[in-house]
């Protein structure tokens, strides 16, 4: 009899041993921002600070050791050549290839643990022609569309068109999508989430859409929670929504430092943070760091040390997706 309690005892250390030493660690990173040189000069010369040195933004390598994960996903940014923050380019549509290549340049020296996501505006005449340049000749993995950047309205019916023509692009060559769905539109919200359903989802085959951000900008306000709550409900009653795989990138949700604008949560806010992601349920969420942002390892202590999230939870959500 004593010899079984202390085996008991002695299995019960063990199990408790193992459980506090494997700790959760992200496997993949989903939003990781490369940017050229030439794309970091022209922001600095409109006055944007950067507070590292350019490698940290740039090198591929240097974004691989910072990041210090199995795989990411390389985002671009080339949408922003189109965006009013840039006030136009003659040359735009050789900036946006240029950046585009830059990224897949930075994959094909770690083709084992780099996506690279193809950027572009998807209003722009060259949109698909630039996409179709990213399949082919780039063998570019994904598509990053940034609605805020872009300024994209899914009510306005030729935006509506364009934005479906993308994704049907994006089905017919199982390319993700990574999509920066929020435009800042005082109203954006329930009216994007019925169009984008009703109007594109349901039309076209089977995508992965990964919704940037939880839906708005960064940060966790009532927006973000009017966003979750209607796109729950869809996932609850759409039954358009089935066959396609979608997920919530919590990248730049998490804040716990003021971010281009946006307010670092309150305990408060972190703890409703915590409520909704168990709401979505921890399969629906992408770890993301949006990387220079922060870094996985530093997201995930937010995670752990203000969301509060549980190791079994962790366990969930970084299960490869
Ligand atoms: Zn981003």
């Amino acid at each position: 009899m004593l010899t079984r309690s202390i085996a008991i005892l002695v299995s019960l250390l063990l199990a408790s041993h193992f459980a506090s030493a494997k700790a959760a660690e992200p496997v993949s990173d989903g939003h990781v921002h490369i940017l050229s040189p030439e794309l970091i000069k022209i922001w600095k010369g409109l006055g944007i600070p950067f507070s590292r040195s350019d490698e940290y933004y740039s090198d591929i390598d240097v974004i691989i050791q910072n990041t210090a994960v199995r795989r990411i996903d390389l985002i671009s940014m080339a949408h922003v050549y189109s965006s009013q923050e840039f006030g136009g380019f003659k040359n735009e549509r050789e900036l946006v290839e240029r950046e585009n290549a830059y990224v897949a340049a930075a994959r094909d020296k770690h083709p084992q643990k780099v996506r690279a996501f193809c950027s572009v505006d998807p209003l722009r005449e060259y949109a698909l022609a630039e996409l179709g340049r990213c399949r082919t000749q780039l063998k570019m993995d994904g598509i990053k569309l940034h609605h805020n950047a872009n300024q994209v309205y899914l009510t306005v019916p030729e935006h509506l068109e364009k934005v479906k023509k993308v994704f049907e692009f994006a089905a017919a060559n199982k390319l993700p999508i990574l999509m920066h769905f929020d435009n800042s539109h005082r109203r954006f919200g329930k009216p994007d989430i019925d169009l984008l359903i009703g109007s594109i989802l349901g039309d076209v085959g089977p995508v992965e859409l990964r919704i940037a951000h939880f839906g708005t900008s960064g940060g966790f306000s009532q927006r973000t929670r009017g966003f979750l709550n209607a796109f729950i409900e869809k996932l609850n009653t759409d039954p358009k929504l089935d066959k396609h795989k979608i997920t919530f990138d919590i990248s730049a949700v998490a804040l716990d430092k003021d971010s281009e604008g946006i307010r670092k949560l309150t305990d408060d806010e972190f703890a409703v943070l915590a409520r909704y992601i168990r709401r979505l349920g921890l399969s629906r969420i992408a770890f993301g760091t949006d990387y220079p942002l922060y870094t996985p390892k530093e997201y995930m202590d937010i995670l752990r040390r203000r969301v509060k999230l549980t190791e079994r939870e962790f366990n969930l959500m970084l299960k490869t997706k």
